[in-house]
């Protein structure tokens, strides 16, 4: 531990096998891992909001918000930034497109719109507007929530984030478009862009000179003292928990119609990009209820914001922050520049995850222009954390090792919605 504590405070890279990982076969058959949310019932109300989100935003096929899966088939020039060759580079390679979710082009899209759908329909129901029997499963057909009438109830209600960017975006479409008043707490880091996307659809958006954690605790502050208001708590709560959870049986029906198997001849390793922990955690506990023996996960984050590492070494989880140890949290990975890890995912993951890995800020860019030439796909800086992985994973740092009938799948977190001039100074940066 004393020799990762080092190269933590370092800033050095480095790759941690988590020996608390328990592989869900090491156990009884029936024995299944402690539930933290339920997912049938996140999908089963993402499926009841469907018709309202395909009425507010036509562009979302059948109101289900989902992002493609595409495969790397020239994957040539990835392998050679992450030090491989193509012979050691084994297995199929993915790309979970979470950069292209509709309505906010992030993996936020998954737990921040939950989040809001959830309040709305809780409110709505208990003011009689909305008929949901949770024992019969009945239910009004959910487009009526887009009616002026309905906006004008959710107009007395509101809802606040702390964020640095994405989840902010998130949270505020979505409020903005049920029609509560919505407030954005934000770093002044944040990119300039999301702030103006934000105020132009009537978002009010609140800047600190500070860093996240103290917009954070700004926006808890006010809404604790407004009983109307509504705070999504990025680090403790179960709702973006249970949205980003669903991942997991999406994933498992794009890899069925594409004829992949994922069992324990034919291993899946996955690689998220890790803030906070809530988004990464929930799709990994998701990953694991529905595929079970043979997925590992990595958590992937930047040399200079390791929380979630720092949390899982020390054993201290959220009771320890990178400031702690000397280490300033800044880094241009902006979705990852977080200094304290969710209390709630770092303790799950003690047992779920497979392990941790940091990347400097510079490697980020080569991976983000080799991506776009090979696919033509962009993602934005923070989300290509995850290539890194396939360095130590192939390079035969944990076993069991991927051989020929391995997938490795890099969740893409983020890229779709930043502006085309900031999309071409990235890929210049990763061309030099
Ligand atoms: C938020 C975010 C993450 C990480 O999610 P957490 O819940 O903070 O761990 C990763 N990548 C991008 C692009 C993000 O916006």
């Amino acid at each position: 531990m004393t020799d990762y504590m080092d190269k933590l405070r370092n800033c050095d890279e480095f790759f941690w096998i988590n020996p608390g990982f328990v592989s869900p076969a090491a156990g009884a058959a029936e024995e299944k891992d402690e539930q933290i949310v339920d997912i049938d019932d996140a999908e089963a109300r993402l499926l009841r909001f469907a018709p309202f989100i395909e009425r507010m935003f036509p562009e979302v096929e059948g109101g289900i918000i989902e992002s493609p899966l595409a495969e790397i088939t020239d994957a040539a020039e990835v392998a050679r930034l992450a030090g491989l060759t193509e012979a050691s580079a084994k297995g199929r390679l993915f790309v979970k497109q979470d950069s292209h979710l509709p309505i906010s082009g992030s993996i936020k899209a998954r737990g921040g719109i939950y989040e809001v759908l959830k309040l709305a329909e809780t409110l709505a129901v208990e003011a009689g507007l909305l008929h949901w029997d949770p024992q019969t499963g009945e239910h009004d057909d959910y487009a009526k929530l887009g009616d002026t009438e309905m906006k004008e109830f959710f107009s007395k209600y509101k809802v606040a984030v702390g964020s640095t960017g994405n989840l902010g975006l998130s949270i505020g479409i979505i409020s903005a478009a049920i029609g509560f008043e919505v407030t954005v707490h934000m770093s002044a880091d944040a990119r300039q862009w999301k702030k103006d996307m934000l105020r132009s659809k009537g978002v009010t958006v609140v800047e600190y000179p500070d860093d996240y954690e103290a917009a954070v605790a700004q926006g808890r502050r006010e809404a604790q003292a407004d009983p109307t208001c509504h705070f999504v708590d990025d680090e403790n709560s179960l709702d973006l928990f249970a949205g980003y959870s669903v991942a997991g049986r999406r994933l498992k029906r794009q890899l069925d119609e594409l004829g992949v198997k994922v069992d324990k001849d034919h291993r899946m390793y996955v690689y998220l990009p890790c803030g906070v922990g809530g988004a990464p955690g929930g799709v990994a506990y998701g990953i694991r209820d529905e595929f079970g023996e043979g997925t590992y996960c990595f958590f992937a984050e930047p040399t200079h914001a390791p929380c979630m590492a720092l949390g899982l070494i020390s054993g201290k989880l959220n009771e320890i922050a990178v400031g702690d140890i000397g280490i300033d949290g800044k880094t241009e990975a902006d979705g990852l520049a977080v200094g304290r890890p969710s209390g709630l995912v770092a303790k799950a993951m003690q047992t779920m995850l497979s392990g941790c890995f940091t990347v400097e800020d510079e490697k980020l860019y080569p991976y983000l222009a080799a991506l776009k030439d090979s696919t033509g796909i962009f993602i934005e800086p923070s989300a290509c954390a995850a290539f890194e992985g396939l360095k130590y994973i192939c390079g035969g740092e944990y076993v069991p090792a991927p051989d020929e009938n391995s997938i490795h799948v890099i969740w893409a977190t983020g890229g779709n919605m930043v502006p085309e001039d900031e999309k071409t100074a990235y890929y210049e940066r990763g061309k030099e």
